[in-house]
């Protein structure tokens, strides 16, 4: 059987079973150090937010507080790079799960500077290099947040500037990363540049409401709240949906496609951003992560809910 995301009772009843679960949930993961100022973050929270194609918004547990999105606005700004640049920009990046760690070096060597795909580290600043072209680090960190402003439709989203600071101060692999595609000559510009506007993007801080608000335009066909002017194209939404799938949890995207059966994009603050196409958005946090940097909670809450809806891109509701 299928919940529909109309039938708010039940849902708001199955997401509040959920919250009540994890709050008293005692393996929690840990949460993430290397980028210092995200260690700073209580591991007892729990959030999640489901913001329908049609319908109201509906939360529980710590929706409402901010959370560092990190790799989750690697699909924000493909988004918007797929929008401005259209296909040209797989010249640079692939489109194939990497198998390998988010940070991973070796195999770029191995692959002559050409990323993976988009979400991994290395495939998200040759994305932000082609956003930075021609213009300064802060223009384009600038386009991103207003970008994100129209997702979201909500124009208090900032970025936690001590977390960007803080992963510029250590974010040592991603300078490598940046140099190597620069001797390979798959980044253009200084390599300070795209890094700016990476370790920035990576720092926006969102709430699971705001994030799923965000996240709705994959759900609903590109629509962006009824604004014509911001409407996302539907090939760019169905592309965005399949890199989800197939890479939005890195060497976990197999395991979270098994579990959950619906496109994610994982967090090291500890967010999942997931869409149900054509029924809703979903945003679930926690900051302890499992091994291959993914939150604990937000894994288990997602697979849940798919559990306790049915929702899931596999399988069709049964017919009764
Ligand atoms: N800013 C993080 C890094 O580059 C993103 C990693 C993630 O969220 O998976 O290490």
């Amino acid at each position: 059987m299928m919940i529909s995301s109309r039938d708010t009772k039940k849902l708001q009843a199955i997401l509040d079973r959920i919250a009540d679960t994890m709050s008293t949930a005692s393996e929690r993961g840990r949460v993430a150090n290397y980028i210092p100022e995200l260690a700073n973050v209580s591991n007892d929270h729990f959030g999640l937010a489901v913001v329908p194609v049609d319908g109201e918004t509906l939360i529980s547990g710590d929706a409402d507080i901010l959370f560092s999105i990190q790799s989750i606005s690697k699909v924000f700004t493909l988004t918007l790079a797929l929008e401005k640049y259209g296909s040209t920009i797989w010249d640079r990046v692939g489109r194939e799960p990497s198998g390998d760690p988010f940070n991973s070096i070796v195999q770029l060597e191995l692959e002559h500077g050409v990323p993976r795909n988009p979400f991994i580290n290395a495939g998200a600043i040759v994305v932000a290099d082609l956003l930075v072209e021609g213009r300064s680090p802060q223009q384009a960190i600038a386009e991103i947040l207003s970008f994100c402003h129209g997702l979201a439709a909500d124009a208090e989203i900032g970025i936690d500037q001590d977390v960007a600071r803080s992963e510029e101060r250590t974010g040592f692999r991603n300078v490598a990363l940046a140099s190597f595609m620069r001797a390979e000559d798959n980044i253009r510009s200084p390599v300070g540049h795209p890094l700016d506007v990476y370790f920035h993007h990576c720092a926006i801080a969102m709430s699971c409401r705001q994030l799923a608000t965000a996240g709705r335009y994959l759900a609903a066909s590109g629509d962006v709240h009824g604004d014509a002017t911001k409407r996302i194209s539907m090939a760019c939404v169905r592309r965005i949906n399949a890199v989800m799938m197939t890479c939005g949890h890195y060497d976990a995207s197999g395991e979270f496609a098994f579990r959950v059966g619906l496109p994610g994009k994982s967090g090291i603050g500890g967010g999942i951003l997931g869409i149900v196409p054509g029924v809703a958005s979903i945003a679930a946090w926690s900051p302890g992560l499992n091994v291959k940097g993914s939150s604990v909670l937000a894994s288990r809450a997602f697979e849940e809910l798919a559990k306790a809806t049915g929702w899931s891109v596999f399988a069709a509701p049964r017919r009764s």
